[in-house]
């Protein structure tokens, strides 16, 4: 699949469910008015999604959400679609997870051929855990990074830079992520659906962050790519991979190679852009995949160039009305 910018698309999220046992302060608002269960994809025609876009030549698939482990039966669409990688038509089935529910699915992930997964953790003190999270617990999540490196699981720690809650516990999680050999990535906040407070309050530009790591650590840039937003650099005193996700100070668009599947099937083919295409329609009017494969197509001949996020002063609204957990991280 090419879009109308040369970009090879080679990569689907799929957020498999819009419910999460968190709330976390940036992300969701703490009363959230969730999907029908009528409007959800199934688990079967999440896979026949899936698989469409294996068979027009994605090579990495993420599963994200909401919390995509307490999706219920949800490992039978991994065991399902880990048939593509024993094919080798696929290269890498992945997760994104808040870590709660890891002591129990670390094994079964590991067993269906998940090599790297990445958790979601803004900050170890478990206080202030719980103030970000509403509902998390630190202790669970502990558990579960445990669990999934028992398993034998590569874990990326994934933490948004958030001013004045976690600004000054960046420098002690990489050290404890690079200590326990796990990548870790910093993330700006992004202004995507209402959260009932300002955003402006929680921005925290990574240019920011990276200066003042800077005065303490030797940021080496590195290639390295994982088929995501992120750029790396190799900390020399820890050895270890650091990942900016900037999509504000720096956006990502011209190497992008993604598109978004909602758990009700709506293909976002821009993480910024309303624009969208209904898959589940053409998936549901045939048992053949024609119809559902030419809607493919020509969503992602409508992938927009990029997008364009802002936050300041002026304009602290959400870019988008849609959270974060409707179209996945
Ligand atoms: N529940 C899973 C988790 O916690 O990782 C997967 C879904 S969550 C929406 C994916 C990632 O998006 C998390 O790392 C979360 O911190 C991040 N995220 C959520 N809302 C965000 C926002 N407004 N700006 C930047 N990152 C956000």
């Amino acid at each position: 699949m090419i879009d109308p910018f040369g970009r090879h698309v080679t990569y689907l999220r799929v957020s498999v469910t819009d419910r999460c046992d968190f709330r976390c302060v940036y992300c969701m608002a703490e009363n959230m008015t969730f999907l029908p269960k009528k409007d959800l994809l199934s688990l079967e025609e999440l896979d026949r999604v899936c698989s469409a876009f294996v068979a027009k030549g994605v090579k990495k698939l993420r599963l994200t959400g909401g919390e995509p482990l307490v999706r219920r039966n949800i490992m039978s669409l991994v065991e399902g679609l880990s048939r593509h990688l024993h094919s080798g038509d696929l290269e890498e089935l992945t997760l994104t997870t808040n870590g709660s529910q890891l002591s129990r699915y670390a094994a079964e992930l590991a067993g269906h051929g998940v090599k790297r997964i990445n958790v979601s953790v803004d900050t170890r003190d478990p206080v202030k855990f719980k103030a970000i999270t509403r509902w998390g617990d630190f202790a669970k999540v502990e558990a579960g990074l445990q669990a999934a490196k028992a398993a034998g699981l590569a874990i990326k720690i994934n933490a948004v830079a958030l001013r004045g809650i976690n600004e000054d516990e960046i420098e002690e999680l990489l050290r404890w992520a690079h200590g326990e050999g796990m990548d870790l990535t910093l993330i700006e906040t992004m202004p995507l659906g209402d959260i009932e407070g300002d955003r402006t309050d929680q921005y925290l530009p990574l240019s920011v962050v990276r200066a003042r790591l800077q005065e303490r650590f030797t940021l080496q840039d590195i290639p390295y790519k994982t088929g995501g937003p992120a750029r790396y650099v190799r900390v020399a005193e820890t050895g270890g991979r650091l990942g900016f996700i900037t999509p504000l100070t720096h956006n990502f668009c011209e190497s992008c190679n993604r598109v978004r599947l909602t758990c009700t099937g709506t293909l976002y083919m821009c993480l910024g852009q309303e624009d969208a295409a209904d898959l589940r329609a053409p998936l549901r009017a045939s048992e053949s995949n024609h119809l559902l494969d030419a809607a493919i197509d020509e969503a992602i001949s409508r992938k927009p160039k990029g997008h364009d996020f802002i936050i300041d002063r002026r304009h602290n609204k959400p870019a988008l009305s849609r959270h974060m957990s409707v179209t996945g991280g």
